[in-house]
C-alpha cells in the first residue's frame, strides 16, 4: 500500500511522518466519516456546511480536527477540503489526485515550500484534496494578501479578467516594493514560475500568489498553493496564465511559438536575480529527476492520465532545455 500523503510505502492510510505534519501526530484516518457532496445525502451535507469560497468551479469546505476525526466546520477550520470540482472541463474526477501529485512533486523534488497536504476519501470512496491552512496559528489568523489585493486590482477597477491583468515581472516589482527580503522572495517566485511552466499549470494568476506576515513581522511569500497540471483538464489552454514580461513577448518566443531557455534566462535577469543563480535554478528544472517519474507512477491518477501527465512534463522540460546557455 501507499501513504496517501507522501506516496511512499505504507500499510494503510497515512504514515507517521504525514500524520505528524498534517495532524500533529493524531491518528486520523484517510477515510472521512461522512459522504461526498455528490452522494445521496448531498443536500444534508450542503445544509450543514458553509462554503468558504467558490473560485471558478471549485467548491471548498472548511474542516476542523475534533479528537482524531475531521469534521465539517462552519468557520475557523484548520483544513481546506477540495472535493471533485463540477463543470465542463475534462477528467475532473482526477483533479484531487492531480493537485495532490503536483504539490508532492513541488515539495519532494523541487523543495518548494508547500503546506502539509494529502489525498483523503469520503466514506463513499470519492477522493478529495486536503490541505492544512497556513494562515492560522495558535495566536490567531495571520495577515495575508494575494497579489491582486496588493496591486489593488478588482473586477470593479480592472474588469472581469483582472486576475490575469499583470505579468510575472510586475509581481516581482511588487515584491521588491513591499517585501524587504525581496532577494529571497524573488527567487521563490522565479522557481514557482518555472515549476508552473514545466508542470503545465496554466492558471497561476495573481490570486494564486500571496504574501503573509512572518513571525518576525515582515512579509514573505506564502507557501505555494493551487499547483496542478491544468492542461489535463483543459488541453488547449495557453501555457501560462500571465505573460513573463510586462512589455512584449521575447523574440525567441516569437520564433518558436513557445517559451524556451532563453526567455526564462532573460526573465530571471530582468527581475534582478544573479546570473549564476538563474542558470542554476533553470538547470534544476531541465535535469532528469527519477523521483518525478516515481511519484507520478505511485500517484492516485488513473493509469492513462499518468501517461498524459508524464508526456506533458517531458514535453516541457524538452522545450525549456532548448538553446540552453552553458
Ligand atoms: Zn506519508
Amino acid at each position: 500500500m501507499i501513504c496517501s500523503g507522501c506516496l511512499k510505502d505504507h500499510e494503510k492510510g497515512y504514515c507517521p511522518k504525514c500524520l505528524k505534519e498534517l495532524f500533529d501526530g493524531r491518528k486520523v484516518s484517510s477515510i472521512l466519516p461522512f459522504n461526498s457532496p455528490y452522494a445521496e445525502d448531498a443536500e444534508e451535507f450542503l445544509d450543514h456546511t458553509k462554503k468558504i469560497s467558490i473560485s471558478g468551479v471549485q467548491v471548498k469546505y472548511s474542516l476542523r480536527l475534533e479528537n482524531n476525526e475531521l469534521e465539517l466546520a462552519e468557520a475557523g477550520g484548520q483544513y481546506i477540503l477540495k472535493p471533485i470540482p463540477t463543470g465542463t472541463f475534462k477528467h475532473l474526477d482526477q483533479a484531487p489526485a492531480n493537485e495532490h501529485l503536483t504539490m508532492q512533486i513541488a515539495k519532494q523534488v523541487f523543495k518548494i515550500t508547500v503546506p502539509p497536504n494529502a489525498l483523503i476519501f469520503f466514506k463513499d470512496g470519492s477522493p478529495a484534496y486536503l490541505v492544512r491552512r497556513f494562515d492560522q496559528t495558535s495566536d490567531g489568523k495571520l495577515q495575508q494578501e494575494d497579489f491582486a489585493q496588493i496591486a489593488q486590482m478588482t473586477s470593479q477597477t480592472h474588469g472581469e479578467n483582472y486576475k490575469y491583468d499583470l505579468s510575472y515581472e510586475e509581481i516581482a516589482d511588487l515584491i521588491k516594493t513591499y517585501i524587504s527580503t525581496y532577494r529571497i522572495e524573488t527567487e521563490k517566485l522565479f522557481r514557482l514560475v518555472l515549476f508552473n511552466y514545466v508542470f503545465s499549470n496554466g492558471d497561476a494568476h495573481l490570486k494564486n500568489f500571496s504574501a503573509i506576515q512572518s513571525a518576525q513581522g515582515g512579509y514573505v511569500l506564502t507557501p505555494a498553493y493551487d499547483l496542478l497540471c491544468t492542461r489535463i483538464h483543459s488541453p488547449n489552454e495557453s501555457d501560462m496564465a500571465l505573460t513573463l514580461f510586462k512589455d512584449d513577448f521575447p523574440k525567441t518566443y516569437e520564433a518558436y511559438g513557445f517559451h524556451t531557455y532563453e526567455d526564462f534566462y532573460e526573465f530571471g535577469q530582468q527581475i534582478d536575480i544573479k546570473e549564476s543563480r538563474v542558470k542554476k535554478i533553470i538547470a534544476k528544472f531541465i535535469e532528469t529527476h527519477e523521483l518525478v517519474y516515481t511519484l507520478i507512477d505511485r500517484s492516485f491518477l488513473k493509469d492513462d492520465l499518468k501517461k498524459t501527465y508524464m508526456r506533458y512534463y517531458k514535453d516541457k522540460t524538452k522545450r525549456l532545455g532548448m538553446m540552453q546557455r552553458s
